[in-house]
């Protein structure tokens, strides 16, 4: 099966997964993630007109990303790995939409960097869920707080919540503890669901969903 033939497949599943959660057709965003995948991989996903792309790397982004900005309007680029500090500058510069605001320090960096560059991009609090040692994000008693602080002390524009659940258990419960944090919080935008689950996440009340593998093929 060819890369376009998968991503059809991929939105026709979301479309359906959409009204089996008596949601509204294009209340789902498809985060077409790309990490590991050349421009040359790329192109025909943007030809074939999708414009929202995630990426993990913000040096890997570098190398590919910028030439098909400047080559295809309107793509919009998500970041959905781990920032470490030094990279905060590039990821401002190249990214629209932060996924990954996981801790203080890379907060207020981040927040620094925005009014710096004057390039304010919506952010999501990664949250973690199955309060994995080895994972990124907040622990879920700390969501509310963390998100008010980065909001209200650090002016950062934050959207919505993300997750990446265990990959050893039943999704379902983290993608509705992901839910009830961002209602909590008072925010409406949920990150979750990937290529072997997005169906689910939908179900549960996804507002944009992350595939990689089921479009671009295994990597
Ligand atoms: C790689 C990645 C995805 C996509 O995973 P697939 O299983 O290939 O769909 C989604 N979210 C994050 C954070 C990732 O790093």
């Amino acid at each position: 099966m060819d890369i376009i033939t998968r991503l059809n497949e991929v939105k026709h599943n979301l479309v359906r997964a959409e009204q089996e959660a008596e949601r509204p057709e294009g209340s789902v965003t498809l985060v077409a993630v790309s990490k590991t995948f050349d421009a040359d991989a790329i192109r025909p996903v943007l030809e074939a007109g999708h414009r929202v792309f995630g990426e993990n790397r913000v040096q890997e982004s570098q190398g590919k990303w910028p030439g098909l900005k400047q080559a295809y309007d309107g793509v919009e680029l998500h970041l959905i790995g781990p920032l470490q500090s030094n990279k905060v500058e590039d990821a401002v510069a190249l990214f629209d939409v932060i996924e990954t605001v996981d801790r203080e320090k890379i907060a207020r960096a981040l927040a620094e960097e925005m009014k710096r560059q004057n390039r304010f991009l919506p952010v999501y609090i990664q949250i973690n869920t199955g309060l994995e040692p080895q994972k990124a994000g907040i622990a879920p008693d700390d969501a509310v707080s963390f998100a008010g602080f980065c909001k209200n002390e650090l002016g950062l524009n934050v959207t919505g919540l993300m997750c990446i659940p265990p990959a050893d258990e039943n999704p379902g419960p983290h993608f509705a503890l992901l839910a009830r944090l961002a209602a909590k919080a008072g925010l409406s935008r949920l990150s979750m669901g990937m290529s072997g689950d997005y169906g689910v996440a939908i179900g549960f009340g996804a507002t944009s969903v992350r595939v990689g593998s089921a479009i671009f093929g295994s990597r």
